[in-house]
């Protein structure tokens, strides 16, 4: 029966879609109103014959459009004598689809989701008072990030970049800065680079790079999903231009790549490489990104200064101090991410020369840099120095701007000496502050 009416279905390129099946799920498509009823009258008929039923209140109509029209109001469609009622958006294998394929339903839907998983992440995890960074970290991007990404194969080339950041970058980034223990108001460039983590997009690109890959595996008889896709890929829109783009990036020909799989095998190990590849290129473009935003805001200047040659990875001293108050100290010390008068002064936008040290009488700006050497701190300092150069000999010798980086330099187990006078500089601001 059905083949009668397989005209009215999707025509993508030798391929009719005219329905989807999947359990005991069944989308009927097609491209007119009428073509779509006669789908519907033909399913009426299947279910009479069979004595099979369906859920009428559970079965509805949605129609693809960019903009509603009055025509598509006025349209009505009937299972039997019963009117189907119609949706601007429904959830389909977890996803949800809205009229205009933006996807923006489906994304406050995940975040909705993602929050419920991630207050019980909280609840769990901050029980363990002495849990490692990295771990708490692999955890979140195992429990919580992938509810985040769900199905965004098929939705993460459609979806506006801004709408990604407003949505679920925006709440991927309120975890990360609270595994790192830092304020709202923490530069988002230094939570990534801080963590040697890039933003969500990465992670999304390469999602839709490895379903890619697997529909080229496929044997070519079953090929309904590389035929659809390589129909996709003929037209100009945003899911071809996404995919088109990835490959640019790859420097390889996306319709050569395509296409070149019926004639040879690509092994499991090439697939690797393209991935690596992938893998690095793209995590290498976000991190120049981050980098740029990080020297474009003046409160990381010094966040730069101490993490010159690397900003970006994991910083071992997150690892290394399991204090939990020290370690944060530390870290919203790096980050800008504090109540120097500095920052305080642009909260309240007063005047740069006016942010003067409340602490001593040398009339400096009250920022990180002058809290190293500040004179009210000497005591705490010359105990700290003293610490430091029984393991760096030359660090009496060395520059101011040498000095600090050595101060904040991981590999030397620095961090471990530096938190406790950043512990008391920060808890001594913190002090004047609330006082204040
Ligand atoms: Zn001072």
């Amino acid at each position: 029966m059905i083949q009668q009416i397989i005209e009215e279905g999707i025509v993508l390129g030798d391929l009719v879609v005219y329905m989807l099946l999947d359990a005991d799920d069944i989308v009927l498509i097609a491209e007119s109103p009428e073509g779509l009823q006669d789908f519907i009258n033909v399913l009426f008929d299947f279910c009479q014959q069979s004595k099979m039923e369906v859920n009428v209140g559970k079965t509805k109509i949605m129609i693809f459009e960019r903009r509603s029209s009055l025509q598509s109001q006025h349209l009505k469609f009937y299972f039997g004598d019963s009117e189907l009622e119609k949706v601007e958006q429904y959830k389909y294998l977890g996803s949800i689809f809205s009229k205009s394929l933006n996807f923006q339903e489906n994304l406050e839907n995940v975040v909705q989701k993602a929050n419920k998983a991630a207050f019980l992440f909280w609840q769990y995890i901050d029980k363990f008072q002495f849990i490692k960074v990295s771990q708490v970290l692999k955890l979140y991007e195992a429990l919580v990030v992938p509810i985040l990404l769900y199905n965004c194969e098929c939705w993460g080339p459609l979806i506006s970049e801004s709408l990604l950041e407003r949505t679920i970058e925006v709440f991927h980034r309120k975890q990360l800065k609270r595994i790192l223990l830092v304020g709202e108001k923490c530069p988002n460039a230094a939570v990534y680079l801080e963590l040697g983590k890039v933003p969500l997009m990465k992670e999304i690109k390469l999602k839709v790079l490895i379903f890619l890959l697997h529909i080229i595996r496929v044997y070519p008889e079953k090929h309904l999903c590389w035929k659809a896709f390589m129909h996709l890929m003929k037209s100009e829109n945003k899911y071809s231009n996404f995919v088109k783009s990835i490959f640019v990036g790859l420097k390889r020909n996306v319709a050569a790549f395509m296409s070149n799989f019926y004639e040879e095998f690509y092994g499991v190990e090439y697939h690797q490489g393209i991935l690596s590849q992938a893998n690095k290129i793209w995590t290498s473009e976000l991190v120049e990104q981050l980098k740029t935003k990080a020297k474009e805001n003046v409160k990381l200047k010094f966040y730069l200064k101490i993490t010159q040659d690397q900003p970006f990875g994991m910083k071992p001293y997150l690892d290394m101090i399991s204090n939990r108050n020290s370690r944060s100290y530390l870290t919203r010390f790096r980050c800008g991410s504090h109540r120097l008068n500095v920052e305080i002064g642009r909260w309240m936008r007063i005047e740069q020369l006016s942010r003067k040290c409340r602490f001593c009488t040398s009339g400096q700006m009250e920022d990180e840099e002058h809290m190293m050497e500040c004179s009210f701190f000497e005591e705490e300092r010359n105990e700290l120095y003293e610490k430091v150069q029984e393991i760096i000999p030359y660090f009496g010798e060395a520059d101011k701007q040498t000095q600090l980086k050595l101060l904040f330099c991981d590999s030397l187990g620095m961090s471990n000496l530096t938190r406790k006078y950043i512990g008391r500089v920060m808890y001594m601001v913190n002090k004047n502050f609330e006082n204040k």
